[in-house]
């Protein structure tokens, strides 16, 4: 697996290598497009100034005047009617020009071969050394024909503005390699660091630090990972607890239940006492059956699609109905029940709130005392409903009302351990209001009584 690091070294080097190939060869197609062609007139009118000046100024020295030229810059071949050849400057790499094009000046001819000197090669034309690379014209000196031709010394061209121009663009790509180097690396180094904290939590180590400190985007992507890190950690916390508390929930029934049965197999044993064991027994079973009745529940309520089917129904008749299934339990506790209901239609899932009420009033229920009173209220507001369960009971200090809603959380006296139950209730209380979009929310003082209040929107 080749590294993102080494991926943006290369693709950067490749850019710049394919970039500098376009411009040379954009370079190349313009000059031979439209350079060259006013490189060559450039270069005819200097010839032909030269050559003029030669025609009108006899008196001067041939010699001497071509070989100054030649020291400002130029190349020259002169070719006389005899053939004979003087070079002034330095030599050229190719002598190729032919016997056609110096015959062609001596009749009085121009000569283009900057302009139609065939490009072989890329750098060609401005750069190519060659005696046919250059253009020719026609003089006389003291009475005979010459043809004069000409090229730039593109070595003596070479000045220092060219070198300083060279120096800036080779310092220009260095500086932008180790720039890009090290832009790179600061941007790789925090995913490099992501990509270790994401192995250790697939090992499931949640607890991992990030060292990325950035407001941009990989800020942003690290900060989002932490408070997933947290969550799963959480999460893990809460599954481990769950399964803990789960199996001890099972445990202690199940124990009671194995210890009773040993008991109703031995043989001598009375009718009494065979009916109280029989009766552990089957207390024993209902409570592990709504253990599991109540887990089902919650885990129906934890999917990710809401689990509720929701339509319209009369709430104040619900709330009368699942009051009705307690009377029994009223009556045997002596306990005195007052209502005071609106009359409203909501929209929800009727068979989850239903189990919000049962919840709550059994909990008023087993938690007051003898002769104690509820009072259950229904009050309608614009857009929303509150459902208040209020009893005299045995209430609860602040600490425990933090950890009620909790699962398997139940309030540690001998009270509660006396009535018994699953601490689950209002875990499912919670959660099916929550769904429903609304709120619960709970007053209570030890020894005095419990407000359990809900709100729920109409829908
Ligand atoms: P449980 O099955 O134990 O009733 P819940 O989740 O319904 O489980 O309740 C959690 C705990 O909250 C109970 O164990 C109890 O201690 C406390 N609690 C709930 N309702 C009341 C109430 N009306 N009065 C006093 N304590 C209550």
């Amino acid at each position: 697996m080749r590294s993102l690091y080494a991926k943006l070294v290369i693709i950067t080097l490749s850019i710049m290598v394919i970039s500098g190939l376009v411009a040379f060869l954009s370079v190349n197609t313009y000059y031979h497009q439209v350079l060259k062609g006013r490189n060559d007139e450039k270069n005819m009118a200097i010839a032909e100034s030269m050559a003029a000046f030669i025609d009108t100024n006899e008196a001067i020295s041939l010699e001497a005047y071509l070989r100054t030229q030649a020291a400002a810059g130029y190349k020259l071949y002169v070719v006389d009617e005899q053939k004979e050849i003087s070079l002034y400057g330095a030599p050229f790499r190719d002598n190729n020009l032919s016997e056609q094009s110096i015959d062609h000046v001596l009749r009085g001819e121009a000569y283009h071969g900057m302009r139609n000197l065939p490009s072989e090669t890329f750098v060609t034309g401005f750069f190519s050394d060659e005696s046919a690379n250059t253009v020719g014209v026609p003089f006389t000196y003291e009475g005979k024909g010459y043809a004069l031709f000409l090229r730039p010394d593109i070595k003596m061209l070479f000045t220092e503005v060219h070198f300083l121009l060279a120096g800036m663009v080779v310092i220009m790509t260095v500086i932008s390699l180790l720039a890009m180097l090290i832009v790179a690396k600061k941007l790789i180094d925090p995913i490099t660091e992501l990509t270790r904290a994401t192995k250790k939590v697939g090992e499931e180590q949640f607890t991992g630090e990030l060292h990325i400190h950035r407001q941009d985007e990989i800020g942003q992507l690290a900060q989002s990972f932490l408070q997933m890190t947290e969550r799963l950690d959480e999460n893990d916390r809460m599954r481990k607890e769950f399964i803990s508390d789960v199996s001890h929930d099972f445990q202690s029934p199940l124990l009671n239940i194995k210890g009773y049965a040993d008991l109703l197999a031995a043989d001598e044993l009375t009718e009494a006492s065979r009916k109280s064991y029989a009766n552990v027994i089957q207390a024993e079973t209902e409570r592990l059956s709504s253990l599991t009745q109540q887990l089902l529940l919650l885990t129906s309520l934890d999917q990710l699609v809401s689990p509720l089917e929701r339509k319209r129904f009369r709430l104040d008749e619900q709330l009368k109905e699942s009051i009705r299934k307690y009377r029994w339990l009223l009556a045997e506790k002596n306990m005195s029940l007052s209502m005071d209901l609106d009359e409203v239609s909501m929209t929800g899932d009727p068979a989850f709130l239903e189990k919000v009420w049962e919840n709550l009033v059994s909990n008023a229920l087993k938690y007051t005392d003898v002769d104690g009173e509820i009072d259950i209220g229904l009050t309608v507001y614009e857009n929303q409903v509150k459902v208040t369960v209020q009893d005299n009971g045995i209430g609860m200090d602040e600490k425990s009302i933090t950890r009620i809603f909790d699962r398997f959380y139940r309030v540690d006296d001998s009270r509660t351990r006396e009535i018994g139950g699953t601490g689950l209730g209002l875990a499912i209380v919670q959660q099916v209001v929550k769904l429903h979009g609304g709120t619960v929310d709970v007053v209570s003082k030890k020894g005095e009584g419990t407000t359990f209040t809900v709100f729920l929107p109409i829908g």
